[in-house]
This record gives C-alpha cells, structure tokens and sequence, in this order.
C-alpha cells in the first residue's frame, strides 16, 4: 500500500509560511486534543495524533522542513521519509536515556543538540502526565507509542538478508542528483534525493519480505522511563534513537518526552519553590503558635511569632524542591480566616473585648487615626 502521506502544514493547520511559535503551539493544542490518555481506545484519535507528532517533529525542525518543502514543491522526486532504508544500523546505536534538556537541568532546546545531520529520522515527542507528588519525587512511567523501527531481517536496508542490493545507477549511490529549476530569478541548480532510488543510493535487487522493502516496520514501541525527581512543565528526557527510523542511511531520530504535570490542592510550584496559603484563627495570628503547613511528605509543623499580620510570609528553607541543582524553598502565608454567621452573643463578646483594647496595641489604625485628623481635621477611633 503506497503511504498517503498527508500534508504536514494541513495536519497542524497551519499556512505554509508559518512561524516557529505558530507551528509549536497549533502542535500544543492538537497533541492535547488527541492525546490518547483522553480517547482510550479510539483508533481514529490515536492516528491523528500520531500525525500530528510526525507533522510536528519535521515543520519544528528548521532542517527537516526546508527538505520536506522542498520535497513539497517536487512531488516526483520520492517522498521524505519514504520508502528507503538505512545502512549500517545496530543495535548497539541505542544510547540510554541521557539527557535532561531543560532550562532547570541547564542546557537548551534547538541549538546545537538538534542541528541534525539531514539524513536523520524523524524525532518523536511523547506527553507524559505526572502527578505534582511524582514530578517531584520522581516515578517510573511505561511509555508506548508507534514508530518506524529498522527491521531487523535486513538491518534497514529494504534488501532480503540486507544484501541483496545493487549500487543506484543514476546517482552513482550517492543518494543525491542535480536538479535544473527555473524559477522567477532563473534558472537555479538544486540538489536533492535521487529519484530513482528514493535517496537511499541503492537499487534492490531482492526485497526482505519482513518489510515488503521498506527497511522499517511500524511496531508498538513499549518501556519504562525513570523520571528523576524535579522534573517540571519545562523538562524533557531525549531517548536516543528511539525516535523514526530514518530513510537514506541516517541515524533514527530520538524520543523526547515531555511532561504534563497535575495541580496540586494545596501547593503550588514556580521552579525549585513551593508556595502554600494556611488559614489560621485571629487568636493565633495575636498571640502566635504552632501552625501546621502541608509540605512534600508530610504536614511540618511551625510556630509563627506573637503579632503576625495576615498576609505575612514565611520561608521555610530548604522544604522546597529538590534538584540536580540545588533544593528550594517552601514559602507560607498566612491568612487570617474570619469567622462568619457568629451568634450575637460571640458578636457581643467580640465587641467587649475590643473596647478592652487600646489604640496605642493596634500600630496601623492609630497611624491611620493621626493621619485622618492631620489632613482631615477629623477624629476617628477604632474602626
Ligand atoms: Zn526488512
Ligand atoms: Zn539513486
């Protein structure tokens, strides 16, 4: 069956011309739509969102894109990623999980990390959903995802046996041919994937009958990821060569996994921080005490000095996340919670013991008072 390659700029919906942010966040917001955790079983959810992973790692690489616009512009020539294998693939070209690339782990996307060698396969991006505990504590995940893989029968080559091939006639089994273009500036010299053996610079004599010539399969990839502790919305984890396999002789493309991390109820997360709100009782932010504040294990307890206003904040060192680079901090507020539908017996208490307390105790109202009767000319008491 030929592939019906569909056109990357209509899977993401975007114009041909389209920015590096467009196309990163038309990505964003269909790999969410179709993301199979939301559509367990749904085939047809699962195909395009693994279309829209393909369109994706080719437009948000700025190589791969000029070659499939060009490929765009000369359908003749045999598609990108088409049919074709790759030499001198092993196994032992499997790196590990590596690289943590995050502006937390230091290091950046794009840059040198991804300027790819053409030939490359296409990379893949997974989502991965993480509960806001495991992000920082670290978890094993299973990942699985289709992909092309090499086959194995002919170690990509798309010969039987990986022999069974002769060199390509037309482009001496480079791979590549000139082609003349005129365009509106003249006529233009380019040079692109040889026609007649799809770019890989063979000819099979004899197809693998495992992948009816292709050089890879389409297979259900499945494995688990350990996810260090202190992963963020940012981070991603590259898996070398376990991304599409790649046509012309190139090396697979890699694996980049991205997380989604959940909300917490109580906490909240800005980097290596954690911030908390704690309600606590006018009686203990006058007379101060113990609070009890929800940290990453388990409540801690803290005791907060006499006179504390509502809205203060605390910082409790080193109670925050930790990292590669270091451990944050765990910053509380504390608001006073005021009580309400008292009876109007508590409101009476209330109202006696306020008139119990000076002016001179309530520093903020009575610099208020002195500044009303200042420009006012105007005495207020408590208010
Ligand atoms: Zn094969
Ligand atoms: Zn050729």
């Amino acid at each position: 069956m030929a592939e019906n390659k569909k056109n990357y700029y209509d899977v993401l919906g975007v114009s041909r011309n389209a920015t590096q942010d467009e196309i990163k966040s038309a990505y964003r917001k269909l790999a969410k739509q179709y993301h199979p955790d939301f559509h367990p079983g749904d085939k047809a959810a699962a195909e395009k969102f693994k279309e829209v992973n393909e369109a994706n790692a080719v437009l948000s690489d700025e190589q791969k894109r000029k070659q499939y616009d060009f490929e765009l512009d000369h359908p003749n020539m045999g598609g990108f990623g088409g049919a074709g294998g790759f030499s001198g693939f092993s196994e032992g070209g499997f790196g590990g999980f590596e690289d943590i690339i995050s502006s937390m782990f230091g290091g950046g996307f794009g840059g040198s990390a991804r300027q790819s060698r053409p030939a490359r396969g296409a990379d893949i991006e997974q989502t991965v959903r993480l509960s806001f505990l495991d992000a920082i504590k670290g978890c094993s995940k299973e990942i699985s995802y289709y992909r092309n893989e090499p086959c194995r029968s002919c170690n990509g080559t798309g010969a039987r046996g990986g022999t069974e091939y002769t060199k390509c006639t037309r482009c001496g089994g480079t791979g590549r041919v000139k082609f003349q273009q005129d365009t509106l500036f003249g006529r233009t010299i380019q040079v692109g994937a040889c026609p007649d053996c799809g770019g890989t610079g063979r000819k099979i004599t004899e197809k693998c009958p495992d992948c009816k010539g292709k050089g890879f399969r389409r297979v259900e990839t499945r494995f688990t990821v350990n996810i260090p502790a202190g992963v963020d919305k940012d981070s991603s984890l590259r898996k070398r060569g376990y991304g599409q396999a790649a046509a012309n002789g190139g090396e697979p493309g890699d694996l980049y996994i991205y997380f989604q991390i959940e909300p917490h109820k109580l906490l909240r997360r800005e980097d290596r921080d954690l911030f908390v709100t704690v309600p606590i009782s006018y009686k203990t932010a006058v007379c101060g005490g113990k609070i009890l504040v929800p940290g990453i294990d388990d409540m801690i307890e803290y005791t907060i000095p006499e006179g504390t206003a509502s809205g203060t904040r605390f910082c409790l060192r080193g109670k925050g996340v930790k990292t590669v680079n270091g451990t944050g901090n765990l910053y509380v507020t504390v608001e006073i919670d005021v009580p309400v539908r008292l009876s109007r017996d508590q409101q009476k208490k209330l109202g006696e013991y306020e008139d119990s307390v000076s002016l001179r105790s309530c520093e903020n109202m009575s610099r208020f008072a002195n500044n009303v009767s200042a420009i006012y000319g105007k005495n207020i008491n408590k208010q």
